[in-house]
């Protein structure tokens, strides 16, 4: 029986990134000119909250919109909190949960990682939801064991896999330009999808996409996503700018540019 093929996933976290003029001309001069097959690659974009509405309005309906966090909580008395309803009330369809700077810089341990998952799965939301180790749990080589807890954490509250992207975003790469190498990124996901085999299914871990993320750009994309554990990415800093569009033509064109 041949094997599905996983689509890919090129996902853009702006951060706490942007101003009305900077997210039109974002949208409109970079975004909009993407140019790739939607049944082979998903786009999805992650401006601020009070962004998402305008960023939904102004991008091609090629590219998806998503939230960058939620609240563990619903709808109430939750001062600065962003309720998954209030998220799909917006009509939009995904979130990134567990993102690395939300759990050094905002104390989200992996309990609230976990009732994170369980809330945007009974809404019906889709996620990236990310794991990744510091650079000392690198050196010490433990990464494997690291993950293993990062995952084990949430993965009671997932009862739909098929609406979950598991985002591999080594601590030490995001944002410092260095990039894990194509052998480490995929020696990692090929962990992390034998982990999913194991604990899940043999099915689920087929078909589950996962991404990498940390210092990915136009330099470095195409490698990566040779890799075969490798679906696609979580890309930050690069997402703000031209690159964007060399890394989703990377996507694209893979495995034809490998020929
Ligand atoms: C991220 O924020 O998820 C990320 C991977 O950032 P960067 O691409 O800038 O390393």
């Amino acid at each position: 029986m041949e094997l599905a093929q996983r689509k890919m996933i090129i996902g853009g976290n702006w951060k706490c990134n942007g101003t009305v003029q900077s997210i039109k001309e974002l949208s409109e001069n970079v975004l909009n000119k993407a140019e790739f097959d939607s049944n082979k690659v998903e786009v999805v974009v992650a401006p601020i909250s009070v962004h998402l509405t305008s960023v939904k309005a102004l991008v091609n309906p090629n590219i998806q919109v998503s939230c960058q966090n939620m609240s563990a909580t619903g709808a109430g008395a939750f001062t600065g909190e962003i309720a998954g309803e209030q998220i799909k009330d917006l009509d939009i369809q995904w979130v990134i949960i567990g993102h690395s700077e939300r759990r050094t810089l905002f104390g989200e341990d992996d309990s609230i990682v976990a009732a994170k998952v369980a809330r945007a799965q009974a809404l019906g939301l889709k996620a990236m939801v990310c794991v990744g180790e510091s650079l000392e749990i690198r050196e010490a080589g433990t990464t494997n064991d690291f993950l293993k807890d990062q995952l084990t954490a949430f993965k009671d509250s997932i009862t739909d896999w098929s609406s979950i992207v598991l985002a591999y975003e080594p601590i030490w790469a995001i944002g410092t330009g260095k990039t894990a190498t194509p052998e480490i990124a995929e020696s990692t996901c090929a962990y992390i999808r034998s982990w999913v085999a194991e604990n899940v299914s043999a099915e689920v871990a087929q078909a589950v996409r996962i991404q990498y993320g940390g210092s990915v750009g136009a330099k470095n994309a195409a490698d990566l996503i040779s890799q075969e554990n490798i679906d696609g990415f979580l890309v930050g800093g690069a997402a703000l700018k031209p690159d964007f569009l060399s890394i989703i033509s990377a996507a694209n064109q893979f495995p034809e540019s490998q020929a």
